[in-house]
């Protein structure tokens, strides 16, 4: 893959297999039939196929049996929960290790990536024109679905660089910059145009058919005192990714809050130089919403936490921080989500010092459905089945839809392609 691996505090973490890495482990395959694997994978891949032929050194036909199910193997292989997927679902998870799906992923996505095979191709054009909002997972995987399906697409993002989350968002330990970008080219050698920097605003003129895969957008306020000097979680990844001759790190930073970007930042702390980095959760482990191995990761890297505290305000003297202000916490009953209520208990409020504090809560809905006159739930797109909005020929998916479920990679690609196969059906029968 193109500069996937220097290697570094805050360069790719695991190494690419090597060829005989790749076929020892491609031959303990059990190659079910059935295999669970395929079924716990949201995009359904073929992984027995795709494993088969790694073993018998046809790499560029596994790659494009990835291709068939997911057009975004590569950034996949890398950022899958694959724990929670499909080397979950690995039988050989009973008595031995779980065959290693993601890596081998990698290794077939890489070698025509390295190699610059062109796996795809584009059907003859039918005329029909579809314009794509947001150029991540979801627009990337559905525009490719329609350009191989012969649909003239246009991907507008308002960022300067495709990939969305994949590009931005995602740490480089996991994902490199180059491997999303990698991706987004393959999508433009489809035919698929891209107009970046351009934020819609309002109906996209002259297409047959949209597809909404704006995300989700800015960190929420925290509504503290002091909260101008907090760094958003979002801007410190991104600045690590995009920036990381420029990116600034306190020696001892607080990050706020317990999800997978929380830890992101909070590793991102640790390897960039921070000598003492604290999580501040208000619940407990038990409530945290990080996956158990990032978190089990992130304890590894060294990484403190101080749960059952909230946050009441940001201090600092001469306009310089100085610590976090928290309000120890008690959980209650449990609420609507099911979690236990964390609740204040009065005067017992204490200071974390610190240099830097990162906020990485979550990130609000955008105002896309509104622009473009789409209904939604708790914020969220609302789609039916076939991932159409509330407006006929308008339809949506990955994190803009998502209310349900954890938010991911590769259920963004699978929304991007089931969305694709809706266009196409529509659009092929319209006439
Ligand atoms: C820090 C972090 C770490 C993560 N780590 C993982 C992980 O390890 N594994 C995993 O599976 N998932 C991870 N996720 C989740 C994953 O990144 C998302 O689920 C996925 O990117 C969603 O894809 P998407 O296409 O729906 O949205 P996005 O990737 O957010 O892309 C949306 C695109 O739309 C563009 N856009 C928005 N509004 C407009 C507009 N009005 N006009 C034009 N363009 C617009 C944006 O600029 C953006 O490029 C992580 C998320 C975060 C925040
Ligand atoms: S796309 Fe993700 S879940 Fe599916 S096989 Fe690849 S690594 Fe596993």
């Amino acid at each position: 893959m193109p500069n996937s691996g220097s290697r570094g505090t805050l360069a790719e973490q695991l190494p690419p297999l090597t060829e005989h890495e790749a076929l020892v482990e491609a031959n303990r395959c059990l190659y079910c039939y059935d295999a669970p694997c395929t079924h716990a994978c949201p995009t359904h891949i073929d992984i027995p196929r795709f494993i088969k032929k790694i073993s018998t050194e046809n790499v560029t036909g596994s790659a494009r049996t990835i291709l068939e199910s997911n057009l975004i193997g590569a950034t996949c292989a890398r950022v899958c929960p694959v724990e929670e997927l499909c080397e979950g679902a690995c039988v050989l998870n009973a008595e031995h290790k779980p065959i290693m799906i993601g890596r081998l992923q990698r290794y077939a996505m890489d070698y025509v990536y390295d190699r610059h095979i062109e796996v795809i191709h584009p059907a003859p054009a039918t005329g029909k024109r579809v314009a794509v909002i947001g150029a991540g997972p979801a627009g990337l995987s559905c525009a490719g679905e329609l350009a191989r399906r012969g649909h003239d697409v246009t991907v507008f993002d308002r960022r300067e660089l495709g990939g969305g989350l994949s590009t931005y968002g995602i740490i480089v330990l996991r994902e490199p910059v180059p491997v999303a970008l990698a991706e987004v080219e393959m999508i433009s050698r489809l035919g698929v145009t891209f107009k970046t920097g351009v934020d819609v605003s309002g109906p996209v003129p002259d297409c047959d058919a949209v597809f909404v895969a704006t995300g989700l957008g800015e960190s929420p306020s925290l509504g503290i005192p002091g909260e101008e000097l907090v760094s958003d979680g979002l801007a410190v990844i991104e600045k690590s990714k995009i920036d990381p001759q420029n990116l600034r790190i306190g020696k001892r930073v607080v990050v706020i809050g317990a999800g997978n970007t929380a830890v992101d930042c909070a590793t991102v702390a640790k390897r960039a130089g921070a000598d003492r980095v604290t999580m501040v959760y208000r619940r407990t482990e038990r409530e945290m919403s990080a996956y158990a191995h990032e978190y089990d990761f992130v304890k590894k890297e060294g990484v403190e936490f101080e749960f059952l505290a909230q946050p009441v305000a940001a201090l600092a003297e001469n306009g310089q921080l100085t610590g976090l202000e928290c309000i120890r916490m008690a959980l209650g009953n449990a609420d609507s989500s099911g979690r236990a209520t964390p609740l204040p208990i009065e005067g017992s409020n204490f200071v974390i010092p610190a240099d830097m504090i990162i906020k990485a809560i979550g990130q609000q809905k955008t105002s896309i459905a509104t622009v473009l006159g789409l209904e939604t739930e708790g914020g969220f797109i609302k789609v039916t089945d076939s991932l159409e909005t509330s407006v006929p020929g308008v339809y949506a998916g990955g994190d803009c839809i998502r209310l349900k479920g954890a938010a991911s990679t590769v259920m963004a690609v699978q929304d991007g392609k089931n969305a694709a196969a809706a266009i196409h059906q529509r659009l092929m029968s319209h006439g």
